[in-house]
């Protein structure tokens, strides 16, 4: 049982992190550490708050924290942050030079936390000096980040990583915290063996990120009409609902699809391991300042990315595999607010994750089998994508009931609920509570009818969210149904209208007639009116109307 944090735990929280209270699962294991001396095993949804478990006991308990991690700009961010809040840090990395200043300040007690690689760590320097630090200064942690590389299992293995083990014997008396946003049950087996943790608390927050939307979709023949699917035209530009990812499986599709977005007015840039490292790192500080909309990236562009507001990623091509998958969508949405994860794939994209497959063999290659069959299933599934996803990581039972599921779910839940059959079940909440998308299919059907098939999606949009965009004309501001969906944001009803349109109940038809204020437009306009289907929908929606 863990006591309530005192008065001065909260003080301290305050002072340096702005924070007036600890999440739940941040206070059990800072008090492990700080007050018990445990060892500690996190697996932490991204966006929970991982860096303040080791923050705060560097902060609180005066000593020195040692904190491992993967990458260079990881650190740099995490430091440079630090130094804004009043809190003394430096990082030490193979490739550094003048190293003897910071490692002069670290003995004179200048540091609460030092960041290393573990190549550095590894390398005869590094375990000089940890061995000087053991007998000399007071160590309050070891915190491991990214713990998931000393895995073989996972899909981040770093060999430097394993060697971390030798660090346990060496810091015999100090907490050590391995952390994680990913980890199956044997990745976590792995974890607290290959790091030699001392019976550890493990702690896991759950895997669900309940603001991401999943969907999946079939490759196209044309890439742009894929992708321009997630835009937004304003003027006469087209641009994303919101900072972009879109990841493709090679190198080449990177700058192809790249291409096709800028031809078409977006602004955008591509990045893979075949670039500089100088272009990668511009193209890393224009996503993140908002210099540019999207990035077209390879899975090299992964960990360091720490922008919260991106609200959209997009695999243009199958995933490597499920955990892969999992770690490349987590990083949308991260400050809590509604973000699409989409996927775009072919039956043939397989065929390379298996190529890969072929010098491998025994235990290792039959487990690298399951994680392709996963996301293959995940791909194909006309079951709630969230719940399989969630089941791989929490095993087959899954911890995160359906009724806990967030309510904005998956593609697979948007179509269940427009069955005619569910939506006769009533109220806005079905009896599992899910979310129920038949008022909200009733309300643009809805719009679309009145407009007459006319428009695109746009414009029955824009009144359903009472806009007073000039494409709305005044006289319809008195409809029962302008500004009925204002609630919901643009993104949403696009979603909504994908969907109707993908299940047949609104067709697009194209006309090159002009609709005012459009002279520009150098696209056909396309049109969306209701299909028979969607008719027939609505119509029967109507007469059982108190139903919803
Ligand atoms: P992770 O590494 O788990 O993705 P971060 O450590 O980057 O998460 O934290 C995610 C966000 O949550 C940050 O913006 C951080 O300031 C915020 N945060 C962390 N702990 C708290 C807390 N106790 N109260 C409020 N906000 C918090």
């Amino acid at each position: 049982d863990v006591p309530e944090p005192t008065a001065k735990h909260l003080e301290v929280l305050q002072t340096y992190f702005g924070h007036t209270q600890f999440r739940p699962m941040q206070w059990k294991i800072i008090y492990s550490i700080v007050e018990q001396k445990r060892d500690n095993c996190v697996i932490m949804a991204t966006g929970y708050g991982k860096s303040l478990c080791y923050q705060y006991p560097a902060v609180y308990s005066e000593g020195l924290t040692i904190v491992i991690s993967p990458l260079i700009s990881l650190m740099e961010d995490q430091v440079l942050s630090l130094e804004v809040a009043n809190i003394n840090a430096c990082m030490l990395g193979s490739a550094q030079t003048s190293k003897s200043e910071t490692i002069n300040n670290i003995f004179s007690g200048v540091y609460r936390l030092v960041y290393l690689t573990p190549e550095f760590c590894a390398g005869e320097g590094g375990q000089r000096l940890l061995q000087d630090m053991i007998k000399k200064i007071d160590i309050t942690l070891v915190a491991i980040d990214e713990a998931h590389c000393v895995s073989q299992w996972g899909h981040d293995f770093r060999s430097s990583y394993r060697k971390l083990g030798k660090l346990r014997k060496l810091f015999s008396k100090v907490p050590f915290l391995a952390l994680t946003a990913t980890a199956t049950p044997e990745i976590r087996r792995d974890i607290c063996a290959s790091l030699y943790l001392k019976s550890p608390t493990v702690t896991c927050t759950g895997f669900d990120r309940p603001n991401l939307y999943l969907a999946v979709e079939f490759k196209g023949t044309d890439i742009f009409n894929d992708i321009s699917r997630h835009t937004v035209r304003v003027g006469n530009r087209l641009k994303f609902e919101g900072p972009t990812i879109i990841y493709c499986p090679t190198k080449k599709l990177t700058e192809k699809v790249c291409q096709v977005l800028k031809a078409n007015g977006i602004i955008c840039d591509y990045y893979n391991a075949a670039l500089s490292l100088k272009v990668r790192k511009k193209v890393h500080e224009d996503f993140v300042k908002d210099r540019i909309q999207c990035v077209v990236a390879t899975v090299a562009f992964g960990m360091g990315i720490d922008k919260p507001d991106v609200r959209c990623v997009i695999h243009y091509g199958a995933p490597k595999d499920i955990e892969a998958y999992y770690q490349e969508i987590g990083r949308a949405g991260r400050d809590g607010l509604q973000s699409h994860c989409h996927c775009y794939y072919s039956s043939a994209d397989f065929s390379v994750s298996w190529h890969f497959l072929s010098n491998l063999t025994g235990e290792f290659r039959a487990h690298r089998e399951d994680m392709i069959r996963r996301m293959e299933k995940y791909l194909e599934t006309r079951e709630c994508r969230r719940k399989l996803l969630l089941s791989h990581f929490e095993g087959e039972e899954g911890r995160t009931a359906k009724k806990e599921l967030s309510k904005i779910c998956c593609d697979n839940c948007t179509r269940m609920y427009l069955n005619k059959d569910r939506i006769e079940v009533g109220g806005m909440l079905s009896t599992d509570g899910t979310y129920n998308f038949a008022p909200d299919a009733k309300l643009l059907l809805g719009a679309v009818q009145y407009f007459g098939g006319k428009f695109g999606l746009m414009v029955p949009i824009m009144f359903l969210r009472g806009s007073k965009n000039k494409r709305v004309r005044e006289d319809s501001y008195s409809h029962h149904l302008y500004g009925a969906g204002k609630n919901k944001g643009e993104p949403w009803w696009k979603a909504i209208g994908r969907l109707l349109l993908r299940e047949g109940y609104l067709e697009e038809g194209a006309t090159n007639s002009f609709h005012g204020g459009f002279k520009h437009n150098k696209f056909p306009v396309v049109t969306t009116s209701l299909s028979k289907k969607g008719e027939e929908f609505l119509s029967s929606l109507l007469k059982h109307s108190d139903g919803i």
